[in-house]
């Protein structure tokens, strides 16, 4: 089985002393950076354009297309925010990558930003993890004395300066346009796109704001070359990717594969469900991306056949759950994230979602009325594209997708409590 990985951002993990810059030096890295600024920086941008490198955040938005979107005429600064405030539920893969190899990062943010033509370089990390927000920091000292950051880097009239930002840890921030204002010094919350960021972001100025995976591919690439990414992945979604695996399953943890890998694989890979179970549904890319059931295990986790499963491939965080698992209780836990995380700017998102916890703990109690699951629906109703950011529609994805596949799971929360039907659940929680 473990033929099927393919281990490039995490090649070094588990290794010793693998995010110190000696190590990663010993593995070839910074070999890549070497090259590319031997290159013009619009041929970056070709290359990692031709490479077919789709965003790791979730939307999987081609990366080297955001950055042709930078206005090379504007006079503004051209800045590059690294995403690393990583919240979706179930999605862990950018913390254990920056903890292990945050050179990998710092390179592919070298590269990344003499691509665009930019000089300063922000990495906004979410401000709870103060073991990674360290690791970085140590990170970005080592390169600066090295000559690999600073003014003239390595001779070649470059200058780079990188600032590791530390977030107060709201999810929202994590959003692209509300971690700009959180950077800029302000409450984060979202902001009206067009304009995207990539013309006017960080202080109106162009800025490409990039999910750390993403960044984090691109040494690999322009050090391999476009085709080779190509010749990995399916015929739109190319390349190697860190699958998160989590809940039910008896070792999860990452697994980096290439792109169209399915669930049935992956399972196996992390040792199959805990014995005596079997797989109810599934999370394909954290729980704002509709669930899936059993139906589709061996669905390739791309971008195209996600959607065709009306569902995102989103942040890969495959969450595992088996059938002692209440579909009503998930969906509340799930909600009730979204709820307490809404930043309130919008009201559809921030009355609704609280509406959604209120109606859900009623058919969590078995106390809900007939009608109640048409309800659910027509608050979701209300909700979805009503808002300025995706926030909302994350909230009612785990909804409506449970129903459209449990709803008599649903109905039977007019009359009976969850922890009755679900009594293993019980035993667990009280
Ligand atoms: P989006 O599709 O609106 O945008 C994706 C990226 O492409 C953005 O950087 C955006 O600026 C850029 N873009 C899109 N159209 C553009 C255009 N015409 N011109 C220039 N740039 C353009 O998605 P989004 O709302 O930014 O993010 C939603 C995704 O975030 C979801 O897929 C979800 O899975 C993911 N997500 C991830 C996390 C996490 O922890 N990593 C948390 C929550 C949500």
């Amino acid at each position: 089985m473990t033929d099927l990985l393919t281990p490039v951002l995490s090649a070094q993990w588990g290794e010793d002393n693998s995010w110190k810059l000696s190590r990663y030096e010993a593995t070839g890295g910074y070999r890549a950076m070497r090259k590319a600024l031997g290159m013009k920086p619009e041929d970056v941008v070709t290359l990692v354009k031709d490479a077919n490198l789709r965003g790791r955040g979730g939307a999987g938005f081609p990366t080297g297309m955001k950055w042709s979107f930078v206005p090379q005429d504007n006079p503004n600064p051209k800045y590059l925010v690294v995403n690393a405030d990583e919240s979706e539920p179930g999605t862990c893969k950018d913390m254990p990558l920056m903890m292990a190899s945050p050179h990998t990062l710092v390179e592919g943010i070298i590269i990344s930003s003499y691509a665009i033509n930019g000089h300063t370089s922000f990495i906004y990390c979410r401000g709870e993890v103060l073991h990674v927000i360290r690791r970085l920091q140590q990170a970005v000292r080592e390169a600066y004395a090295a000559g690999y950051l600073g003014k003239n880097i390595l001779g070649t009239g470059y200058d780079l300066d990188i600032i590791v930002h530390a977030g107060a840890g709201a999810y929202i921030c994590g959003e692209e346009t509300a971690l700009l204002d959180s950077l800029e010094g302000r409450r984060g919350q979202p902001r009206l796109r067009p304009p995207f960021p990539a013309v006017a972001g960080l202080y109106a100025s162009p800025t490409v704001i990039n999910n750390v995976e993403s960044i984090a591919s691109v040494p690999s690439i322009v050090d391999n070359g476009a085709d080779w990414f190509q010749s990995m992945g399916t015929e739109k979604s190319k390349g190697f990717t860190l699958y998160s695996l989590s809940g039910h399953v008896k070792n999860p943890g990452q697994f980096e594969a290439p792109m169209g890998i399915t669930l049935r694989q992956l399972i196996d890979l992390a040792g199959g469900i805990r014995d005596g179970h079997q797989l109810k549904f599934f999370t394909p890319g954290g729980s704002s991306t509709p669930i899936l059931t059993g139906d589709s295990l061996d669905l390739p986790l791309d971008y195209e056949s996600m959607a065709a499963a009306g569902t995102m491939l989103g942040t890969k965080a495959l969450q595992i759950f088996d059938e002692t698992t209440s579909i009503v209780r998930t969906t509340l836990r799930f909600v009730e994230f979204y709820k307490h995380e809404s930043c309130g700017k919008c009201t559809p998102c921030r009355e609704g979602s609280w509406w959604l916890v209120q109606l859900l703990m009623r058919f969590e109690a078995g106390t809900a009325q007939e009608g109640d699951v048409d309800k659910l629906l027509d608050i979701c109703d209300n909700i979805g594209g009503r808002s300025f950011c995706a926030l909302a529609d994350g909230a009612v994805a785990c909804v409506t997708s449970a129903v459209k596949h449990f709803r008599s799971e649903f109905e039977q929360g007019y009359t009976t409590p969850a922890w009755e039907l679900f009594p293993y659940e019980k035993s667990a929680l009280f």
